[in-house]
């Protein structure tokens, strides 16, 4: 794994990156940057594990539908978080949603986007992440929530469903910055966060 790479693909595509050893650094930066607004989040596992939600209520108004929020408010925030289910070390950012909310919020709509990102998502190319976000975070996120789809009981891989309960609905590549994202910053972790 290429950090440095990472970031400079990053970069070049128009994204502010931070870098930070542990979670906890990348928490207390965190709450140092945000404070006095409002502020939106996506279903996260790398956020809940973060414990960022609690921190980050104590000095802004947080809107989470994990934290009985909803995402109506939360797209309206001024600064959103989200992680991702892949990155490529060649900058390219990848996202499977059920419902659009998190893709739609980290596309438009907010000034700033801290896009939050343990090792465990980075793959050394377009296609790996892709593969990752597919075979790796969605089946894991499957199981995580119980649905009935073929991916959820073991989290192995995906199995490309017609199921009801399918959660993955719609796929987001980020070739480059939108236009009319806000200013997105990547914050890289050095540990495993989320799926
Ligand atoms: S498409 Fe279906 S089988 Fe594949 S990961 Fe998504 S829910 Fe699971």
């Amino acid at each position: 794994m290429n950090i440095e790479k990472l970031r400079k693909n990053l970069e070049t595509k128009g994204y502010r990156t931070t870098y930070f050893e542990t979670a906890q650094e990348a928490a207390s930066y965190l709450n140092e940057e945000i404070d006095q607004v409002t502020v939106g989040m996506g279903g996260s596992v790398t956020i809940q594990e973060m414990g960022i939600y609690d921190s980050l209520s104590a000095h802004n108004t947080v809107h989470w539908h994990w934290a009985g929020g909803t995402v109506d408010v939360a797209a309206q925030a001024k600064v959103y978080l989200s992680s991702v289910n892949g990155i490529a070390e060649t900058g390219e950012i990848i996202n499977i949603d059920g419902n659009g909310n998190r893709i739609a919020s980290m596309t438009y709509g907010h000034e700033k986007v801290y896009v939050i990102v343990g090792i465990n998502k980075i793959a050394s190319n377009y296609d790996a992440a892709i593969w990752r976000a597919r075979n790796i975070a969605a089946p894991q996120n499957a199981k995580r929530l119980g649905v009935g789809t073929p991916c959820a009981e073991r989290g192995d891989r995906c199995y490309d469903c017609n199921h009801p309960q399918r959660i993955c609905k719609a796929l987001s590549v980020f070739w480059m910055k939108p236009g009319m994202a806000g200013d997105v910053e990547v914050v890289i972790v050095n540990q495993h966060l989320g799926y």
